[in-house]
């Protein structure tokens, strides 16, 4: 069904909604780009019958479901589901002033969401509505330090009077009270360390999900959410369970793998000291020594963003981050200003910094971006308040912001220099938007300022500055890692 109406690269198409169970015909107009599918937000709303509305001077659009919302802002890969976020792999675009949204990918995030079962074959620009009658919709295993965690995705709040876990001879039996679950869905591609098979079972007033495992389970907790149900196996003995930890653990991850990005390289030389020595050059020499702190003394896999001098995109670095689930981001800088008396550490963490002095240091190291193949593509990120915002509230701010703290107490015992003004500052970095684990930026002291300069170019003031990042990621490892059980 492509019309012939071409637009340059850009293709107009129409996507077919069939619904099951009727006759009725929807059609969705939408864009195809690089063989990319582009649905228009408000007639794909309006083929689920969902609410919608629009601020066309902020080029943001709303799409309602009950009491949720999921916020598209057009050319920018994030999307906010609540204050959740969430990042498409390619932007929205715009067209005519309404946004089009990579549909597939649009579709990975928000299914979850939507009260429809929904599938879309790209192929032949079909997307099919089944009104779903399920309300337990997926099943996810993930493992923990001291065991794993079950959590059946749903699309409703149970009670947790509602479910009953059991194990009997390794079959873990979870019985959900008004539970409506999709076997067809749920028996597919569940292959873990822990569970052997499913099997689910629909009855008439209960859904019932058997899991064979495959390690002893010591201990199980129920927990219901929002819109999920979370089951935690403790699987190892040598530890007490005390308190609530299945709240504790929802908040906690075992911190193996941490990315290091040492700031700019090649073509962006970052700033540049009265003696010609570059940003880059000392950042590089600065997280080659963190690295081989940390593998000396732990068994931390450490990932450097790049190990030889060259030129790397922002978003090219946490895509590196996220790509090898690294769990700590930490990105390494050298400060400047006009100011050359100035001087001394910070650290940073995103957020939606509004003091002159985080606005230019934001600027300082967001401006990078002109060596990139296609700066235009972040030129949203500038001036969405609303996802800084929202990322600021999110999962893994605290912990930035507690990291931050620590390195900053360690830099101040190791590298014997002061603390630039507040310590911790927010603000829109690029480099560290989309990093999904805890992420900070260490500016470690100023090149602008003659002291300092002098010594950033002594070996031995740049491993003062590892040690006090190594020591500050050993006791974040600890401090988090304590509280798993
Ligand atoms: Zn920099």
């Amino acid at each position: 069904m492509k019309s012939t109406e071409a637009q340059s690269h850009i293709t107009k198409a129409w996507i077919n909604v069939r619904y099951a169970g009727s006759t009725k015909i929807y059609q969705i107009p939408s864009l195809i780009k690089d063989n990319i599918i582009y649905a228009s937000l408000k007639d794909f709303a309006g083929a689920l019958n969902l609410g919608f509305f629009s601020n066309k001077s902020k080029k943001k659009e709303v799409v309602r479901i009950g009491s949720r919302s999921i916020k598209v802002t057009s050319y920018n890969p994030f999307i906010l589901v609540d204050d959740k976020v969430y990042q498409l792999a390619l932007n929205p675009i715009e067209s005519n002033g309404e946004i089009f949204v990579p549909l597939s990918h649009f579709l990975g995030i928000t299914a979850v969401y939507l009260p429809q079962k929904v599938l879309f074959d790209e192929n032949r620009l079909s997307l099919s509505v089944k009104f779903s009658q399920y309300n337990i919709v997926a099943v996810d295993i993930s493992k923990r330090e001291n065991g794993y965690i079950v959590t059946l995705k749903t699309t409703k709040q149970f009670k947790n009077s509602d479910i009953a876990a059991s194990i009997k001879h390794n079959w873990l039996n979870i019985t959900v009270y008004g539970g409506k679950l999709d076997s067809a869905s749920l028996f597919t591609k569940i292959k873990n360390q822990i569970v052997d098979q499913i099997l689910p079972f629909q009855f008439k007033k209960s859904a019932y999900l058997s899991l064979k495992l495959n390690k002893k389970v010591l201990s199980r907790k129920v927990y219901a959410g929002e819109d999920e149900i979370v089951i935690s196996l403790r699987t190892l003995s040598s530890v007490e369970v005390t308190g609530d930890i299945l709240d504790k653990q929802r908040k906690k991850w075992i911190i193996d793998t941490i990315i290091i990005d040492p700031g700019h390289g090649g073509r962006q030389p970052g700033c540049i000291g009265k003696t010609g020595i570059k940003e880059k050059e000392i950042t590089l020499d600065i997280a080659k020594r963190l690295k081989k702190l940390l593998e000396k003394n732990t068994n931390l896999k450490v990932l450097l963003t790049h190990e030889i001098d060259k030129t790397m995109g922002l978003k090219e670095r946490t895509q590196f981050a996220n790509k090898n689930n690294g769990k700590l981001f930490i990105s390494i800088h050298v400060n400047a200003t006009t100011n050359h008396s100035a001087r001394g550490f910070s650290t940073w963490v995103l957020g939606h910094g509004k003091s002159k002095q985080a606005l230019q240091v934001a600027e300082k190291e967001n401006s990078v971006i002109q060596f990139e193949d296609s700066p235009e593509s972040y030129k949203d990120f500038g001036d969405a308040a609303h996802i800084l915002n929202a990322i600021a509230n999110s999962s893994y701010q605290k912990e930035s912001m507690d990291l931050a703290q620590i390195v900053n107490k360690e830099m101040k015992k190791y590298t014997k220099i002061p603390m630039w003004g507040k310590g911790v500052y927010q603000a829109g970095f690029y480099v560290l938007i989309g990093a999904a684990m805890p992420r900070i930026l260490i500016e470690t002291a100023f090149l602008s300022n003659k002291y300092e300069e002098r010594l950033l170019r002594t070996r031995s003031f740049r491993q003062k500055v590892a040690m006090a990042i190594f020591k500050s990621i050993k006791i974040f490892k600890k401090k988090y890692e304590q509280g798993i059980g």
